[in-house]
């Protein structure tokens, strides 16, 4: 049983790889015959019979395969083995042209072009990939031809000039084919792109989208959602307009009805909708001021007229039989805004009744595009509602003062489009505004500056408690500025500047501003307007966040890192100095008999004297670098990649500077004195608690020595000063 099985399958792996590769040692056979000159041997007189039914078998089975290559061409592949396919079936038809041609008078033949012809066809009709194999499958043929044993005198010497045009119609193909692909694409783009263009003039037309939309080469993220939304708008309008003309045609028995639309400009008439049985329509734009349509728009009242000149109808281009002719203007409100036409071939002049009929169709086409304005205007609505929502929650969420304002430049893009916008933070004490978010043009260089004018907008705004200017139109532009007079922030048609208000006191100010007129509506200002609210309540929870956090890390006399907050930097500071090896230097320094100072002046007197060397602390460091309230009237100072050397000189510079300071008190001036301890990873320990330690036990060193000076840790002799 196993053994028949096996036997099976051996049989089915055969025929499988027979099926495989027949082909291919097809195109071999062919070759080697090519080769000795088998085929043109038929030519010769006395040519042997069996050769000849044996050439015939052999091109009855090229045929076979190539027919069954091409009647299952349709069956899925992967596309190597697509490729692999196609380049067969390609030598299978350079074999097949070949024996023909050898047997027919071989390279010298006269059918000999047909080579050049299958060459172009390979290339032209497959890929780079599969097309150069062939074509150099042809040339490798071409030489078989010319320089096998069985060659024909002469073919040699026509090699060169055939391989030459083998090569030369490949590569024009492949160049015209490129070409001509490339012509195609730009074709199809621009096709697209006028498609694109007429949607969005039919917008405008219907007033779908804002006119000043789409104006601009790059389209803004708003103007292309309202463009989304006004495709599925025109598409409904289109439908119903035409639904109307059409049923006026049929039910009043009229060859034209046309509803014909006004431009921006008021000059030119669209042919919106059109139903007619007339052959000889103008195209493109009318103008309004032609014929007929120039008495209509003029009175705004319908007209009818019997038997009209053709010159009178400017919609028709060429010889038409009119018999009685209506035209009834479209208004919105006040506002012109287009004309319905009609006219009957045969028949009495309209009636009163008809043209009455014209008269509600119009006012109707009016309703379908109010309608599918309002429609539009309730989806937009819905859109910027989700927006806000989601600012609104993200303004909620914000923590961090940097989350808020990315929370509210959302909020604000959610409202309305604007090319700037600015957060500056107030300072009720000195009246300064400090830009603290800053974006869109003209804010380059403006983030962290301080503005203290009293005629800015900004500045006018936190007096009042005012958005201003309140009609959002920045009219007096040339004259007036944002916060500064030096600012870049110029050419701007519309502006708001909110104040961010919480319980009555001014947090800062949110300007935000746009090139283009308009750009601020009324509903959009009172949505800006509760924005500016979510982001000054989110202001303020991001500021106490941020102070209670400088709370809980800085020492509330000195304004330097607390203990807590020097143990965990300095912990961080030894872990990166271990992994990159740098050493790290600690200095401890105390106030020399600072009791006496208490004592002496005042405690008020003895904190003066802890902030003033706070601050020259401070000073003498780096950012890198920790500077530290140790505890009572010790300070830290940890110095990332400095050597024993490096901090004895700081040290004795602050030691120095320190002992330089003159303080006042009632009872006069007085001095202070500092003695420093130095320790030096790794030099001193390796662990935190060492160095403290060696540092620690230098400064008890310096207090012994005399005070008034620095000792770093393992020095056997102190630096002795001179008091
Ligand atoms: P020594 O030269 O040995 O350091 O003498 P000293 O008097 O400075 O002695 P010590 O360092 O022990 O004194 C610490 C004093 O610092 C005690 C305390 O009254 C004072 N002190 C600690 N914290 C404060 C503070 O916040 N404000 C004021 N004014 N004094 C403080
Ligand atoms: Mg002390
Ligand atoms: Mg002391």
């Amino acid at each position: 049983m196993r053994t028949h099985k096996l036997c099976n399958r051996a049989v089915f792996e055969v025929r499988r790889a027979f099926r495989a590769l027949w082909g291919t040692a097809l195109v071999v056979g062919v070759v080697a015959l090519l080769w000795q000159g088998w085929f043109s041997d038929l030519r010769r007189p006395g040519a042997d019979y069996a050769r000849a039914v044996a050439a015939a078998l052999l091109a009855g089975a090229l045929a076979i395969k190539v027919a069954a290559r091409v009647t299952t061409g349709q069956r899925r592949r992967s596309p190597r083995r697509e490729m692999l396919s196609d380049i067969e079936l390609g030598l299978l038809l350079l074999s097949a042209t070949y024996v023909f041609l050898s047997v027919l008078g071989g390279i010298t033949s006269p059918i000999y072009p047909l080579v050049y012809a299958l060459v172009s066809f390979l290339v032209t009709f497959h890929p780079l990939k599969t097309g150069a194999p062939l074509a150099a499958a042809a040339l490798g043929f071409e030489a078989v031809l010319a320089f096998g044993p069985g060659a024909a005198p002469g073919a040699a010497l026509a090699f060169p000039a055939h391989a030459g045009f083998i090569g030369v119609f490949a590569v024009l193909n492949v160049a015209f084919l490129h070409a001509e692909v490339a012509r195609q694409r730009r074709e199809h783009r621009k096709r697209l792109d006028a498609e694109v263009q007429s949607m969005r003039e039919e917008a405008r037309d219907f007033r779908l989208i804002s006119p000043g939309l789409g104006a601009e080469s790059r389209l803004r993220t708003r103007a292309e959602e309202e463009e989304k939304l006004s495709q599925g708008s025109i598409e409904t309008i289109h439908q119903q307009l035409l639904h109307t003309v059409e049923l006026l045609r049929q039910s009043l028995g009229l060859k034209t009805c046309a509803l014909l639309w006004l431009d921006g400009s008021g000059e030119k008439l669209k042919l919106k909708e059109l139903s007619t049985s007339a052959q000889n329509l103008a195209e493109g734009a009318l103008s309004a001021r032609a014929g007929v349509f120039a008495a209509v728009l003029r009175e705004g009242r319908p007209c009818a007229l019997e038997s009209p000149r053709l010159a009178l109808l400017p919609y028709y281009q060429g010889p038409e039989e009119v018999a009685a002719f209506v035209g009834v203007p479209i208004f919105e409100g006040k506002t012109l805004r287009g004309l319905l036409v009609g006219d009957r071939a045969i028949g009495p002049v309209f009636t009163a009744a008809e043209i009455d009929l014209f008269v509600s169709a119009a006012a109707q086409i009016m309703r379908i595009v109010q309608s599918e304005r309002v429609f539009q205007a309730v989806e937009r609505s819905k859109h910027e509602h989700e927006r806000f929502y989601r600012a609104s929650t993200a303004l909620n969420r914000a923590l961090t003062l940097e989350e808020v304002y990315v929370a509210a430049l959302e909020g604000a893009r959610g409202v309305c489009d604007f090319d700037f916008a600015a957060i500056a933070a107030f300072d009720q004490r000195d009246g300064g505004h400090v830009i603290s978010m800053a974006m869109g043009e003209g804010s380059d260089g403006l983030l962290g500056t301080q503005h203290r004018d009293a005629a800015s907008v900004a500045s006018m705004v936190v007096k009042n408690k005012l958005a201003l200017p309140v009609s959002g139109e920045w009219r007096d532009h040339h004259e007036t500025h944002i916060f500064d007079t030096g600012e870049r922030i110029k050419g701007f048609e519309s502006l708001y500047v909110l104040p961010l208000l919480v319980k009555d006191e001014v947090l800062g100010t949110f300007a935000i501003a746009a090139r283009r007129p308009g750009a601020f509506s009324s509903d959009r200002r009172e949505m800006l307007g509760v924005v500016a609210n979510q982001v000054a309540i989110s202001l303020q929870n991001g500021r106490m966040v941020q102070s209670l956090e400088e709370q809980a890390t800085t020492d509330g006399l000195t304004g330097l890192v607390n203990h807590r907050t020097f143990q965990e930097r300095f912990s961080a500071m030894l872990g990166r100095a271990d992994r990159h090896k740098f050493r790290v230097a600690m200095l401890l320094t105390d106030i020399d008999h600072f009791k006496k100072v208490n004592d002496t002046y005042g405690h008020p007197t003895g904190d003066a004297v802890l902030k003033r060397v706070a601050a020259i602390l401070k000073a003498s460091a780096r950012k890198i670098d920790i500077v530290a309230r140790y505890g009572g009237e010790e300070f830290a100072l940890v110095l990332e990649g400095t050597d024993r050397a490096g901090a004895r000189q700081l040290a004795e510079r602050i030691r120095e500077e320190v002992a330089a300071q003159i303080f006042e008190s009632s009872k006069g001036p007085f001095k202070a004195m500092l003695s420093l301890g130095v320790a030096v990873y790794p030099d001193d320990g390796k662990a935190k608690p060492d160095i403290i330690a060696c540092a620690d036990q230098a400064l008890y060193a310096a207090k012994h020595g005399g005070r008034n000076r620095t000792v770093c840790h393992g020095e056997t002799t102190a630096l002795r000063v001179a008091i």
